[in-house]
């Protein structure tokens, strides 16, 4: 059974929980201001019970500050998802030398990255507009600098890659997964970018 939520299951499970309590962290009651902006939280910690009653939507800071304890509890399962974040962040990182122009570049793009890749790691996938207006506004770069890093990040060797989302948007996941994260079975087909 995946640990996480398939990508089309997360976005049914959000929109049921945003009818049911409103987009809002039912911790801190932050409203979120980016697009499918909540975690969703399982209740007693256990992530293979998606039972309903088990499920709610948390900020970002509430979730971390509750996983935190979480793993203070049990340490075995989050120690093993940190070492993979790592490993993933350093396989991003691309250091070289050049002019102060590449040099910045490779700044932000490096920046870029390692945000993107956790952001898909930790939420299974990202609208391709939020990749690159949030990605820009993140790394402080302009949309169509963070639209040509994402591009990178999409072609044939990159980590990712685009597929039609549920209500027919593009969406970035990870190509192969990272062990953690359930491909979607319907509308897997590939999109080549440039
Ligand atoms: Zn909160």
């Amino acid at each position: 059974m995946p640990r996480r939520w398939a990508i089309d299951t997360r976005a049914w499970a959000y929109r049921y929980l945003v009818l049911r309590d409103g987009e809002l962290c039912q911790l801190c009651h932050k409203v979120p201001t980016t697009f499918y902006g909540l975690d969703i939280d399982h209740v007693d910690g256990d992530k293979n019970n998606n039972r309903e009653s088990n499920l709610r939507l948390l900020c970002r800071r509430c979730n971390v500050s509750l996983e935190n304890k979480r793993r203070a509890v049990s340490p075995s399962v989050h120690g093993e998802r940190e070492n993979q974040r790592t490993r993933i962040v350093k396989g991003a990182v691309a250091y070289g030398e050049g002019s102060p122009e590449m040099q910045a570049n490779l700044l932000f793009e490096t920046r870029f990255r390692a945000w993107l890749l956790h952001y898909i790691k930790d939420n299974g996938f990202i609208p391709k507009h939020e990749a690159v207006n949030s990605g820009a506004e993140v790394v402080g770069c302009n949309p169509i600098t963070s639209a040509k890093y994402l591009s990178k990040l999409t072609s044939l060797y990159g980590p990712l890659r685009e597929i039609k989302g549920m209500l027919g948007e593009t969406v970035i996941v990870h190509k192969n997964g990272s062990g953690s994260h359930k491909q979607p079975d319907v509308s897997t087909q590939q999109k080549e970018t440039v």
